[in-house]
C-alpha cells in the first residue's frame, strides 16, 4: 500500500477528514464500476489464508437477527435495535479484490485507461468523528452518511450505537459543549 495524506476540513461549525486514497484504492473503485458497467464481468476476489467461512447456523441467526432489529427499527426502538445488533455472529472478513488478477480480465484499451486514472486523479475519502454527549461514546464514520441525515440546525445529531440517545454528534461540538 503506498502512503496517503490527512487533511482537516473545516465545516460550517465542525471539522471532517479527507484521506486520498492509495492508486491501489482508486483501481479497486475503478474495478467495482466497471464491473457495474459491464454485465457478466466478475472480478477476481479472494479471502484472507486463514479464512474460515461461516456456518450455516450463524447465517441463520444473523437473518433472524437482522429481521428482529428491523422490526425494534419500525418501532423506533433503538436502544432494542442496538442491544439486537451487539448479538451478530462474526462473519468473517469480505473478500478483497485481486487487482491483478481481476486487471488481467479487461481487454487492454481498458485496462490502461483504469491505470491512467488512477494515475492521474485525485479520489478521497471523506469521515468525520462523532461523540455521544450522553455516554461519550465515539466513532468515525463516512461523512457522507451524517450528511444524508442532516435536515436542520447547525451540526448533524443522531442516534448513538451504544445507548440509543439521540445526542451523537460531531466532536468539535462535543468539546465545546463539553467545555461549558
Ligand atoms: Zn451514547
Amino acid at each position: 500500500m503506498t502512503m496517503t495524506k490527512m487533511e482537516i476540513i473545516m465545516k460550517k461549525n465542525f471539522t471532517t477528514n479527507i484521506r486520498h486514497k492509495s492508486f491501489e484504492e482508486k483501481l479497486t473503485d475503478l474495478i467495482i464500476e466497471y464491473q457495474m458497467d459491464t454485465p457478466g464481468f466478475t472480478p477476481v476476489t479472494e479471502y484472507p489464508a486463514d479464512y474460515i467461512p461461516p456456518s450455516d447456523a450463524d447465517y441463520e441467526l444473523t437473518e433472524e437477527l437482522q429481521k428482529k432489529m428491523y422490526e425494534a427499527f419500525l418501532d423506533e426502538d433503538y436502544e432494542e435495535e442496538e442491544r439486537l445488533r451487539n448479538l451478530l455472529p462474526d462473519l468473517g472478513p469480505l473478500p478483497t479484490i485481486n487487482i491483478e488478477k481481476t486487471l488481467a480480465l479487461i481487454p487492454e484499451a481498458e485496462r490502461n485507461s483504469l491505470i491512467d486514472w488512477a494515475m492521474d486523479n485525485d479520489s478521497i475519502e471523506e469521515t468525520i468523528t462523532l461523540k455521544c454527549l450522553k455516554c461519550d461514546y465515539e466513532e468515525e464514520i463516512d461523512y457522507e452518511i451524517v450528511e444524508e441525515t442532516w435536515f436542520e440546525g447547525p451540526y448533524p445529531t443522531s442516534y448513538c450505537p451504544q445507548c440509543g440517545k439521540p445526542y451523537f454528534v460531531p466532536i468539535d461540538i462535543y468539546n465545546k459543549k463539553k467545555k461549558k
